[in-house]
């Protein structure tokens, strides 16, 4: 029997199909042969930040490439046009090269490459927020065609952009709504109900839980959610992130393993800025609980998904599990 389920965040409502497609049903189309030339692995674009290994050989490196969407060379320049709202594209786009290899993904080398990895993402993070311009900080990972990957490189995406996208404002509303007659986070509330059922649980460690959400979006969708309540990655420690280098990596290796290398995502969810409108957010360091949704892109939406933002689950979330936690727990 098929299902309705309503996500509590957002309150968007997915279709659960009653017979979960298992991992082998899922066909991708063929991945187009990489073209010749790749920029990431010559010189391209203005170096912001490096991290080197013992023989002075960079390992991660942060580029600001040369044709960005963002710069912040410009002016807000914000104005009405009739109805509309326009403005110039201030922020700033920075792609983090994760391995100097072109085909050695950073889940390839060992737990400190990935732990690594995480800490070049905080202290951009750090970095970037110091711009009063700058309202929101996404970091966002393109891997496969599938998923808008335009390199072919193992990278990241950090983008800047002046204004809180729609998703993040969604997000961030219903987390505060929740908060507003709860007086509870609705993230550590999740947390809680997970680990109750357990049905959905991936992996735990001392400071992250991994799940597949239980209205996912995407078939073997998982969130990593910290155990410990903060509203924005910038508030990590040095522990929280090694912890999540492992969990990043053991939960990639898995999701390859059980999906057969799918293209996939993965967003860092965080709190905006707060020095701009610091009075708009003053709930904000209760009610919102920063988190990385990874999503493999292995099912084309349809138009019905589109045009709804009604999601059709083609694999239970509570299946999707139970395949990554048995690759998880056996993998390594
Ligand atoms: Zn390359
Ligand atoms: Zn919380
Ligand atoms: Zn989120």
């Amino acid at each position: 029997m098929n299902e309705l389920r309503r996500e509590p965040l957002l309150g968007r409502w997915v279709v659960v199909v009653g017979d979960s497609l298992g991992p082998e049903d899922y066909h991708l189309p063929e991945e187009a042969p990489a073209e010749t030339g790749c920029v990431l692995c010559e010189e391209h674009g203005t170096e912001r930040f490096k991290l080197d290994d013992q023989s002075g050989k960079w390992r991660i490196r942060v580029i600001e490439p040369e044709d960005s969407f963002f710069t912040l060379q410009e002016e807000m320049g914000r104005k009405g046009v009739g109805i509309y709202d326009r403005m110039n594209a201030v922020g700033l786009t920075e792609v983090v090269i994760e391995s100097p290899e072109h085909d050695r993904a950073p889940e390839d080398y060992g737990d400190d490459h990935f732990s690594d990895l995480i800490e070049v993402f905080y202290q951009r993070l750090k970095t970037i927020e110091e711009d009063p311009r700058i309202r929101y900080v996404m970091i966002h990972k393109n891997c496969g065609l599938q998923s808008g990957d335009p390199f072919g490189h193992p990278h990241t995406y950090i983008t800047a952009t002046p204004v809180i996208p729609m998703r993040i404002k969604a997000e961030l509303d219903g987390a505060k709504n929740y908060y507003g007659y709860k007086e509870r986070c609705i993230f550590c509330d999740i947390m809680h109900e997970e680990l109750r059922s357990k049905e959905r649980i991936v992996m735990e460690t001392e400071r992250f839980l991994v799940f597949t959400p239980f209205a996912a979006r995407f078939p073997f969708e998982c969130w990593i959610l910290p155990r410990r309540h903060r509203c924005s990655f910038k508030d990590t420690d040095p522990d929280e992130r090694k912890d999540l280098g492992v969990v990043m990596r053991r939960l990639i290796l898995a999701m390859r393993k059980v999906l057969r290398d799918p293209p996939y995502n993965y967003v860092i969810h965080t709190a905006p800025s707060r020095i701009p409108r610091m009075a708009q957010w003053h709930t904000l360091g209760e009610d919102y609980h920063w988190h990385i949704e990874v999503m493999p892109r292995i099912r084309k939406l349809t138009g019905f998904e589109l045009g709804s933002g009604m999601y059709i689950l083609t694999t239970s979330p509570e299946d999707a599990a139970k395949y990554i936690k048995e690759e998880v727990a056996y993998g390594d």
